[in-house]
This record gives structure tokens, sequence and C-alpha cells, in this order.
């Protein structure tokens, strides 16, 4: 599952050498001779106008305990949006915003290609971090800066988005842009109401938009050659083996179910300990019984519980009646099933043991989305080329690259999340990593346009 790059030194990649060597030369009289034989570590990316642009960003939404809270559709989101829209413009990008909000900014290329996309969502979380988004996002307009400062003109138009509402706080709508970008989320999301009366149509109409055409939003199959998007891992894979980049092998699918155990609800106090039908002491059996199931495979799945409702939830009454969700999370659909298959064996067990029923439905059922192998080796071969260590590594967060790749060819750059935290304000990458994730970014779309 874990693949180590040595540094670079087969023969196919020399192409690639010459082709970085011969951007690096034209860009500056002073490079050396040798630079076709060994890997040129020359960044073409300016990581202090990066830095500069993240900095900047993280002003609007800004905690007073650090990191920001930058709801999609709020106004510190607009105005975020305001400095990205004139971001674009400064870099020469034609800027359009979509009837979804989605903000496009399009680079002219030399031949009529469909698009190369790149870019994030600036949005956050409530009391999120400062790197979430923003690097993807800041990373694709600085790519856009560099190309204008080296002169380097593409064969494909090449595009820089900004999706809306990627987090979901708002309105319960993950990757809410990019899934009305491919047709998945359409008129029906425009009457939701937020906890001030508003609906997403009225807040699309505060953010010029008219939500009447909500559909037009949706991005024609065929249009775009690859999407690319850099991200901070939120996880701590790539810290932990000391690797700057990770190529994303995909994006987990998810399967969630509600359970509902059922026991009987008595007096505490006058039940006897071998009459009772406890749920809740059944259902903490049934939650382990999955964390069991799910760390007994290899790999990199995941499993969790994330809460219990107990009924009638007193203190001197038997738990009656529980209910908690198992999620289950992998790049193989086939092993969500598998440990499906044995998390319900083990319920069953338990419902023996503890005179009790449990019954589950399921309620989510997310296809995992394969990074496309072009695409990958592309992200490997910039990150030999700058010598820059890489693992493959699947994305256990959901992305809005997963909703593009149903019409796209899809890959995705992971740079570390120090101690693999992430949606807090302790959320951190740094600026070396950052500039190395751009810096891939920058060589990935001219490796996909050459
Ligand atoms: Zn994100």
């Amino acid at each position: 599952m874990r693949t180590r790059h040595t540094p670079y030194s087969v023969q196919k990649p020399r192409k690639l050498f010459s082709y970085f060597a011969s951007i690096c030369l034209a860009a500056t009289a002073s490079s050396p001779s040798n630079a076709q034989d060994a890997p040129s570590p020359k960044f073409h990316i300016n990581s202090q106008r990066l830095q500069g642009t993240l900095e900047k960003l993280s002003e609007f939404g800004k905690n007073p305990e650090g990191g920001v809270t930058r709801l999609a559709f709020s106004e510190t989101d607009m105005a975020a949006r305001e400095y990205v829209i004139g971001l674009m413009k400064q870099a020469g990008l034609q800027v359009r915003v979509d009837p979804a909000g989605n903000i496009f900014g399009m680079r002219a290329g030399s031949e009529k290609l469909p698009i190369l996309l790149t870019g994030s969502h600036i949005d956050s979380v409530l009391h999120g971090g400062n790197y979430d988004g923003d690097l993807g996002s800041m990373a694709a307009i600085e790519l856009i800066r560099t190309l204008n400062d080296l002169n380097v003109k593409t064969r494909h138009p090449l595009e820089v988005v900004i999706w809306t509402n990627e987090e979901g706080n708002h309105f319960g709508l993950t990757t809410m842009g990019s899934a009305v970008a491919v047709g998945q989320l359409g008129p029906e999301i425009l009457d939701r109401k937020d906890d001030q009366g508003l609906t997403l149509a009225d807040w699309l109409r505060r953010y010029g938009q008219d939500p009447t055409h909500l559909t037009d939003a949706r991005i024609p199959r065929g249009s775009i050659s690859a999407i690319v998007e850099l991200h901070i891992e939120q996880g701590p894979n790539l810290e932990e083996n000391k690797i700057p980049i990770g190529i994303v092998q995909g994006i987990v699918g998810l399967k969630r179910w509600m359970c509902t155990v059922s026991g009987f609800a008595n007096h505490a106090g006058t039940t006897p300990m071998n009459r009772r039908k406890d749920a809740l002491a059944a259902a903490s059996k049934d939650i382990l019984a999955v964390r069991e199931v799910v760390r007994a495979e290899d790999g990199r799945q995941v499993g969790t519980v994330g809460f219990v409702k107990v009924e009638p939830g007193a203190v001197n009454v038997i738990p009656g009646r529980v209910q908690f969700p198992i999620e289950l999370r992998d790049l193989d659909t086939a092993k969500i099933d598998r440990m499906w298959q044995h998390i319900q064996e083990r319920l069953k067990q338990t419902d023996t043991e503890e005179n009790v029923e449990t019954s589950c439905t399921q309620f989510d059922d997310a296809q995992p989305a394969s990074a496309d192998p072009t695409v990958k080796s592309a992200i490997a071969d910039a990150a030999k080329s700058l010598g820059l260590a890489t693992m493959d590594l699947p994305s256990g967060a959901t992305q809005d690259a997963q909703n593009i790749s149903r019409i796209a060819p899809m890959g995705m750059i992971f740079v570390p999340s120090h101690n693999g935290i992430s949606h807090s304000p302790k959320e951190f990458t740094s600026w070396q990593d950052c500039g190395n994730g751009a810096e891939v970014l920058y060589r990935t779309i001219l490796l996909l346009d050459h």
C-alpha cells in the first residue's frame, strides 16, 4: 500500500528533466549547464508569495485562539471571496462565478483543448484551521502567477476553481459546489433554511447569483482534461513516515448504518442481574466489536460509532432502547462489505448473549473515487524531478475532487499535516511543505499539459 520512491535515477523521466531544465533555462540565464543530468531542486513557484496570500486569507474569519471560522455563505466568506477574486484578476485570469457560487479563473491555452483544472475551497468548519482548502486554493493562484512570471504558455487552457461550501457546515451539504457541478445536487437544495431563516436561494442571491439557473453550473463531460488538487493530508501518515509528498490513490467510499438495540426498560433497583435485557450493555459490546472487526484487517480502513442515544436515559432505569450509527470507510467496497458481514455476525452473537434484538438500516453509501493513473504518475514524476520522496495513500476525507472524478480524470497531491490534526485551530503545515506541494502542483500541471 505504501510506495517509497528513491531519488530519481531511471531513464524514462530524462525527458522530464530536460523539460523542466528548459523552463529553468528560459527563466534564468544562470542555470547550471548540467541541469539536464541531475534533478533540479529549483523552485519555480514563489514560496514567500504563497505564504503571503495564505497569511492574508487567514485574516478573514480569524479566531482569537488561532485558525478561522469561515463558513460558506457568511459575511466573512463573502469578504474572503472578494479577496480571492481580486488575486485572480491581478493574475490576469478571466473570472466568472457560476450559479452555485463556484469561482472560476481562466487562463487561455495556445490550443483548443479541454481545460486543466486546479483549485480547492476557502470555506472552513467552525473553529477550523488555516490550511484545509486554503493551501490548494492559494497554490493554484500562485501557479498562474508563476507561469506569468516565467512567460510560460500552456497548450491547454488552465482554470483555477474555488468550490462553494466544501465543508458543508452551512445547510448540511458537504462538497456542495462540486456536487452541483456534476449534477449530483440540483434545485431541490434551494429551499433549505439555515438557523437565521435564510434559504440557500437567498444566500446565492446575496452572492450575486440567480438560483433559478442553478443547473447551469453543471460542467459538461469532456470539457475537463484533468483536475489536480493540492490539499493537506489531514492525517498523520506523511509526517510519521517523514515523506513530504503524498500521492492520493483515491478517495475512500463510505457506508453508514443506523442500528437499534431493543431490550426492556425496567426498574434498576428491583430487576435481578440475570433477568435483564439491558440495551446499553449490549450496544457497548457491539461498539467494541465494530472496532475489533475493523482492526482485524490489514490496510487503512476505518470504522466508527460516532454517538449513542439511550432511552429512557434515567439513572434508575435499565436502558430499554439504544440507537447508534456504524460508519465504515475504505477505498475497496468489497472490503467494506466483508467487514459489515463480520460486524453483523458479532451483533447477532451479542443479541443471543444479552437477550436483546438488534436491527440496522443503511442510510448512506458513497462510492470510492479512484485517482487517474496518468495524473498519479505525473505527480510522481513531478516529485521525483524535485528529489522529493512520495507515498501512495488514500484520502479518508471527502473531497470535491471525488465528485469531479465522475466526469474527468482526477488526482490529488497531499502534504503533511502536523500531528495529523485538521479541522482545528491547531492544524499546521510548514511553509516548506506548502511550497513543496505548490511546486509539485506546478510541475504536475505542466507535465499533464505536455
Ligand atoms: Zn478541504
